[in-house]
């Protein structure tokens, strides 16, 4: 009696493990701002993620005329554009909440701090062209290296070639192309390791998220905020979801 027991709880807690294995991660898109009410890509939306206990937190960033990398969705800054701008311009004007832009290294050293917190660094492509917009990827690479941030950090970017300068600057880096107009196959031949795409392109290609699982890169989907939505690609087994919801995202996946 008391063996059966015992064996009855050691499968149930061997399924508990491999279901929580399993389970589709949150990603706090431009960190945890919405309901926070903090403003996006500011520090205090990436403590915000850590606060929630979420897996990953999402944010942009950008490189200024004088070559620092900053945190940021828009091309400008509350009408500084970035590209154009030094970071001293920047600092003209304030999130509402008083942060000044924040520098990627200030970013990264605050991500670091807060234990086990993956940091979802998007590469933004940069208006002045693709030579710019890969010396922002080497700079970022060199960045996150010289932080030794390598373990925490994950790349996303729209620009293929700027996913591919990261894979062979970091040849072991997570890096998932954002633009979805490319087919898991040659996602997985050109070294990425996983597609991040907007839950539409999942949609338009059916067969994609499952042709990904099989090629084992992980798999991604943006911004989804809807509950359907959510239960969907929780049901597809879905590795991550990027949202402005992980409060509501959080409780789906505790049912
Ligand atoms: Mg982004």
């Amino acid at each position: 009696m008391k063996k059966t027991v015992l064996v009855i709880l050691a499968a149930i807690a061997v399924m508990g493990i491999s279901e929580l294995k399993a389970q589709t991660k949150i990603i706090a898109h431009r960190g945890a701002f919405k309901n926070t009410l903090v403003p996006e890509n500011s520090i205090a939306s990436l403590k915000a993620s850590k606060d929630l206990n979420l897996w990953g937190s999402e944010y942009d960033v950008h490189l200024t005329k004088d070559d620092i990398l900053v945190v940021n969705h828009d091309d400008d800054f509350y009408g500084i554009d970035i590209a154009t701008s030094t970071y001293q311009e920047l600092l003209a004007k304030k999130h509402p909440n008083g942060e000044n832009i924040p520098t990627l290294e200030a970013y990264i050293k605050t991500g670091l701090k807060l234990k086990k917190l993956k940091l979802i660094l998007e590469l933004k492509t940069n208006k002045l062209g693709l030579a710019r917009t890969l010396e922002a990827a080497e700079k970022t690479v060199a960045l996150v290296k010289q932080l030794k941030a390598e373990k925490v950090t994950e790349y996303i970017a729209f620009s293929y070639d700027a996913c591919k300068k990261i894979h062979e600057l970091a040849p072991k880096a997570k890096i998932a192309y954002l633009n979805g107009d490319i087919a898991p196959d040659q996602i997985k031949k050109d070294g990425l390791t996983g597609i991040d795409y907007h839950l539409d392109v999942f949609v338009k290609n059916p067969t994609w998220l499952k042709e990904a699982q099989d090629l084992k890169l992980t798999t991604n989907v943006w911004t989804v905020n809807k509950e359907t939505d959510m239960k969907s690609f929780i049901d597809q087994k879905i590795d991550y979801i990027t949202t402005n919801e992980p409060e509501l995202l959080k409780t789906l996946l505790k049912k």
